[in-house]
């Protein structure tokens, strides 16, 4: 035994549990487990979850904000315009450093897990993603890293930028992303997607494409996603980000999409922070919120999940990395406040990421992956109301990050 986590909370049981740790692994999880350790940590009744995951974070382009001007208008096409004059002179070292900064600070509020998307085409070329690639080795002891090579330009818009994803590949990116709806047609947007599948099957990787990002009622990309997705057999191996459009469809289209979804196995990411500021800006009142369907995803058993896509950005300004930040938003735009529905939210930021990055060795049981988040909270409730600053992270077994009064408290 390498470390014992005494006094544990764990959801949906009643005893405080130990959970023993070898090299990198739970060995056990029982009560009063006998200790063969000195490296003991005292969750003191505190709910302890499996590591966090944020499944999609544009790294490359964190904490831009801080050197860049202003989005004046607030929306996507200015965004893009203002990282574009970034990206023709980036230095993979200089992306490195600012993704190093957001992802350290996503460590020490529990996040174990990062897939981080790194622009690929021909105005930056590889350098994102060389940046992303270096701060995933760095990070290697802190948390676990992929890398996707994600054509922020598209594919038909930008010539060349299919056979640049073949080569970020190539040179370690492990998902390829995609962008159809920013594509000119709908005709565009299904060969973007075709070709997607091609570099997918080819290096036996699996997909993370941002899915209308638009208010556009018509924009109708995640039909096609869905129906190739089924007919290349690729059922559990696609996520799709945003699909705010979904909010704009009427009922019996999104009715339809949801069950095509559903059946193809697609995972959704709702990046509700993202939306809620970008979304709908040209709309009066009453403001759509561009924030896919989440209930009648989930009633039907769809695979949601929730990630904090921006931090400090052209595109977002704000945005701490933290998971828990992102699952209280989720309540909140989705209304999910019944118990029943609070406890989905936390799967959104854990178990339903595990499961949509196919990741097996997740969770508090012994095999699993010694990746595990002291929260300071009581509960799961009390970790989303609250928040609070997480007694101990604990990734592959190792303590990353602590905060603790100094003080035993009377
Ligand atoms: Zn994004």
């Amino acid at each position: 035994m390498d470390m014992l986590i005494r006094n544990a909370r764990l959801r949906n049981k009643e005893q405080l549990l130990d959970i023993a740790i070898e090299g990198e692994r739970i060995v056990a999880v029982g009560v009063n487990l006998v200790s063969t350790t000195h490296n003991i940590i005292d969750a003191g009744g505190s709910l302890v979850l499996p590591g966090f995951f944020n499944l999609h974070f544009h790294a490359d382009k964190c904490l831009l904000g801080e050197i860049m001007r202003p989005n004046v208008s607030g929306t996507l096409p200015e965004a893009i315009e203002i990282t574009n004059n970034f990206k023709r002179h980036y230095d993979p070292v200089e992306v490195a450093g600012r993704a190093l900064r957001a992802l350290q600070e996503g460590v020490k509020n529990g996040t174990t897990f990062f897939r981080l998307f790194s622009d690929v085409g021909t105005i930056g070329g590889l350098r994102a993603a060389r940046g992303l690639l270096l701060a995933r080795d760095k990070m290697a002891r802190y948390c676990r890293v992929q890398v996707v090579a994600f054509p922020q330009e598209g594919l038909l818009r930008d010539p060349g930028a299919a056979e640049l994803l073949e080569e970020a590949i190539k040179e370690g990116c492990q998902i390829v992303g995609g962008l159809p709806w920013y594509e000119y047609t709908e005709e565009d947007a299904r060969q973007h997607i075709d070709i997607c599948f091609e570099i997918a099957r080819k290096y036996d990787l699996d997909i993370h494409m941002l899915v209308d990002d638009t208010d556009d009622a018509n924009s109708r990309s995640l039909e096609y996603l869905a129906i190739k997705t089924i007919r290349e057999g690729y059922q559990g191996r696609v996520v799709a980000s945003h699909c705010g459009a979904m909010a704009a469809y009427n009922d019996v289209y999104a009715a339809k999409i949801v069950d095509m979804v559903a059946t193809a196995k697609i995972t959704i990411s709702v990046n509700a922070h993202i939306n809620l500021v970008c979304s709908a800006r040209i709309d009066r009142e009453p403001k759509r919120r561009g924030i896919a369907r989440v209930k009648e995803l989930l009633s039907r058993g769809v695979n949601v999940v929730t990630s904090q896509d921006d931090v400090n950005d052209p595109y977002y300004p704000f945005g701490k990395p933290d998971p828990l930040e992102c699952a209280s938003m989720i309540a909140h735009v989705a209304q999910l406040t019944l118990p029943r529905e609070i406890d989905q939210v936390a799967d959104m930021i854990t178990s339903s990421c595990a499961k949509a990055a196919r990741i097996p060795d997740y969770g508090i049981a012994p095999g699993c992956r010694a990746d595990l988040v002291v929260t300071g909270a009581s509960s799961v409730h009390e970790a989303l109301r609250l928040q609070p600053p997480r007694r101990h992270v604990v990734a592959g077994g190792r303590e990353v990050a602590r905060s603790i009064l100094t003080q035993e408290l009377l």
